[in-house]
């Protein structure tokens, strides 16, 4: 590692800085969830500023090549999103896909090209300003409470005025940057996370030879399979491998770091999650490229063990490699409550409700094995998970919300982050037009607010 271990320090002048604009509600991150907290504020009429890093919307759910909720879009502004998509032709229908615990229902995934224009067309008529291609360096504050962001982009560094900070920058970097608390992954002395992957895609795959074969291999257990070939294109889902994956390993020498690997079609070109690297502190700019090699390295390996071992791949070729390393599990804040194991398992009936969830568990083991995908019971997320202790006019959405490690690996799921994210917006616009503190606001009219929208807030709100 090239990091300087005399952790040398440099002194930074004191210097002003230009007003950009002001805002009502300022969301940082347009990644799954920032977009859909950005036009949920918007469309309860206030001044919405969404600032995204990258050049484009969606975060993971995009350019990280992810595609897939995994679970259905229950209501609201993600079921909207994801109708929009197919209509564009962008996403196929829900699906059943078998995991060891029974079915659980998922949305197709989407294409991330089509989605990207989608999330970008809805928040500009929305009213919403996008800055893209601005990283936000840190909230401002006054006392404890938050009055802004500092911005840094090719125009030098700016400031951005708001009334609330809806952090939605996935590594909570606002809410802890603003001193709110908060634990990395388990929170232990050695916290365990989640590792990090990176998608890629494969083209010119057979799908109709590659969905015969999986009907009857024993080695491909979790799986949803179309009946027809036109459901090939959206519908085509299995994971496992892990039999052929280890003969590989030992018949070539590759050496791969995950037993299994999940593949997936969008648009009819296969989406593939099969790299993995373990521990990395994503913080470290130099631990966080040294991932990025390994998995450019796995990529190889596993390119090679599709197209010699998986009936389907025999011409299949590398099509894209995502531009941006998934990071699956970093900060979680500490807010007014913490969604703990039990309560992610539909334990717990909160009176708070802003969200009910139907995805799937999915852990990652961060010490290495195999990943645990499992259908479970509905359950609910309070508003509390989204209000730091601390600090005021920040919430956070997305995958750092307040959650234990065991929680999280339900919650972090996109439909959960994307309803998080409308809640969020929600939130926002009525503390400001209630004249109160995003902590203070009240509960009940946020969930009228997402009722109006026909979100579902409990298990039995749920259509069948
Ligand atoms: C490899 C992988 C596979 C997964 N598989 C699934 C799956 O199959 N199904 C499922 O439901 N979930 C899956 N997940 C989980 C899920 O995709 C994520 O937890 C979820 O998308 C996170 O949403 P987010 O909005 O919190 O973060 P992101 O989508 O990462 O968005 C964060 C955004 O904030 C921006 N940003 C960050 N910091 C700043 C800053 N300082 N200034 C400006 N912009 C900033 C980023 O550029 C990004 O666009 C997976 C995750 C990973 C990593």
């Amino acid at each position: 590692m090239l990091t300087n271990p005399t952790r040398r320090t440099i002194s930074e002048p004191a210097r002003e800085i230009p007003v950009l604009m002001d805002a009502d509600v300022v969301v940082v991150g347009g990644g799954t969830t920032g977009p859909i907290a950005a036009i949920a504020a918007a469309r309860r009429g206030k001044k919405v500023v969404l600032i995204e890093r990258f050049g484009s919307l969606g975060g993971i759910l995009t350019l990280g090549l992810n595609t897939k909720p995994s679970g259905s879009l229950l209501g609201g502004i993600p079921l909207e999103i994801w109708n929009l998509a197919r209509s564009a032709g962008g996403a196929g229908d829900d699906y059943m896909a078998t995991t060891k615990t029974g079915g659980v229902k998922i949305a197709s995934p989407t294409d991330p090209e089509v989605m990207k224009m989608l999330l970008t067309r809805l928040c500009v008529e929305a009213g919403v300003q996008i800055l893209f291609e601005t990283f936000v360096s840190n909230p401002v504050l006054e006392n404890a409470t938050v009055t802004g962001v500092v911005i840094e982009g090719k125009g030098g560094r700016q400031f951005v005025g708001a009334k609330v900070l809806i952090d939605c920058s996935a590594d909570a970097d606002m809410a802890a940057k603003a001193n709110a608390p908060f634990v990395m992954g388990s929170g232990e002395k050695e916290a365990r996370m989640q590792p990090v992957s990176m998608y890629f895609i494969m083209k010119n795959v057979d799908l109709v030879r590659l969905a015969e074969w999986a009907r009857t291999c024993d080695d491909v257990p979790a799986r949803a399979i179309p009946p027809d070939e036109a459901g090939l294109a959206y519908g085509l889902w299995l994971t496992g491998f892990n039999g052929m994956l280890r003969r590989f390993q030992q018949e070539t020498g590759v050496r791969l770091q995950r037993d299994n690997i999940t593949l997936k079609t969008a648009d009819g070109q296969m989406y593939v999650n099969a790299t993995r690297v373990l521990g990395v502190d994503v913080f470290s700019p130099e631990q966080f490229t040294a991932a990025i090699l390994e998995c450019y390295r796995q990529i190889g390996g596993v390119v090679r063990f599709l197209n010699e071992r998986v009936p389907g791949f025999e011409s299949a070729r590398l099509g894209q490699v995502s531009p941006i390393l998934g990071v699956r599990e970093t900060r979680h804040i500490i807010g007014e409550y913490t969604l703990t194991g039990p309560d992610s398992r539909g334990e717990t009936r909160f009176a708070d409700s802003i969200a009910v969830d139907a995805s799937a568990l999915d852990i990652h083991d961060p010490k290495g094995g195999d990943v645990d995908f499992q259908s479970m019971p509905p359950y609910e997320i309070p508003y509390r998970c989204l209000v730091p202790q601390g600090v005021e006019q920040i919430l956070v959405a997305g995958r750092c919300i307040s959650a234990d490690h065991e929680a999280h690996a339900r919650s972090r799921n996109m439909p959960a982050c994307m309803s998080i994210g409308q809640a969020a917006g929600v939130a926002a616009a009525v503390a400001i037009d209630e004249g109160t503190t995003v902590r203070r606001v009240p509960v009940t009219k946020v969930q009228a607010a997402l009722r109006e929208w026909r979100m579902p807030l409990h298990p039995e709100d749920i259509a069948a």
